[in-house]
This record gives C-alpha cells, sequence and structure tokens, in this order.
C-alpha cells in the first residue's frame, strides 16, 4: 500500500484508520533542502461520504533542520494536524501535499538552539 493515499474504491463509510511515516526522502521528493531528517507518524482517520470524504489527521514526530546561528543540526518536535472535507475526482486521495505543507506550517520561523546550545566552534568563527 502507497504511503498517504486514500484508494476511494470500497471505501467503508464506517471510520478507517490510516498510519503512515514520514521520514527524510519524504521531504526530499518535495525538494525541501531545509529538512535533514524526519521521524514522523501520521494517522489519518477517514470516513467516505459517497461524493465527500472526511479526514481527521494528526501529526507528531521529530524533524531535523540546520540552525539558524550555527549551521549544526537541531531538532524540532512537530505536533500538528488537520481535518479536512474532501471532495475527490479520482479514485484515490493523495494526501501527501497536506501532510506536508502542515509539518513546514508547524515549523518555527526561528530554529535555533536554547542559548548555550550552539556548536561554539562555528558561533566562535561567526563572531570574528
Ligand atoms: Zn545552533
Amino acid at each position: 500500500m502507497q504511503p498517504f493515499i486514500v484508494k476511494l474504491n470500497g471505501l467503508a463509510s464506517r471510520r478507517t484508520e490510516f498510519k503512515w511515516k514520514a521520514g527524510g526522502e519524504f521531504f526530499e521528493q518535495f525538494g525541501n533542502p531545509d529538512i535533514l531528517a524526519a521521524d514522523i507518524m501520521v494517522t489519518a482517520s477517514v470516513v467516505g461520504h459517497g461524493a465527500t470524504v472526511d479526514v481527521e489527521c494528526s501529526i507528531s514526530g521529530v524533524v531535523t533542520v540546520p540552525c539558524d546561528r550555527c549551521l549544526d543540526e537541531l531538532e524540532l518536535q512537530v505536533e500538528t494536524g488537520f481535518s479536512e472535507v474532501y471532495t475527490p475526482d479520482t479514485a484515490e486521495l493523495d494526501l501527501s501535499q497536506d501532510v506536508y505543507d502542515y509539518v513546514c506550517t508547524a515549523l518555527p520561523l526561528q530554529r535555533v538552539h536554547p542559548e548555550g546550545e550552539c556548536n561554539p566552534e562555528t558561533i566562535k568563527f561567526l563572531c570574528k
């Protein structure tokens, strides 16, 4: 089964749960150079109503980005989610773009280590 794809043919009108993992390669396919690695669990709860599909999605895990100050790896906790009503016109619903967008939106604009935890070598260099 392809991750992030919900097949709509025969989708039950009761709740169906999907669990997917999004790793670094998931973000690579979107060409995002800011995300060095990721370990994210995505749980989608899907209910089909004929023409529309209700999706409740929760996203949690860790992404690794370069620190804005020292460029060392910085791990960020991500806790987010969304609920959407889709009106798909194909036999499959692809949630990968939405999952990607919500993870990116959940990341803080300022990505720096807590005070004192930056790589001292790099900081020394930057301050000269
Ligand atoms: Zn840093």
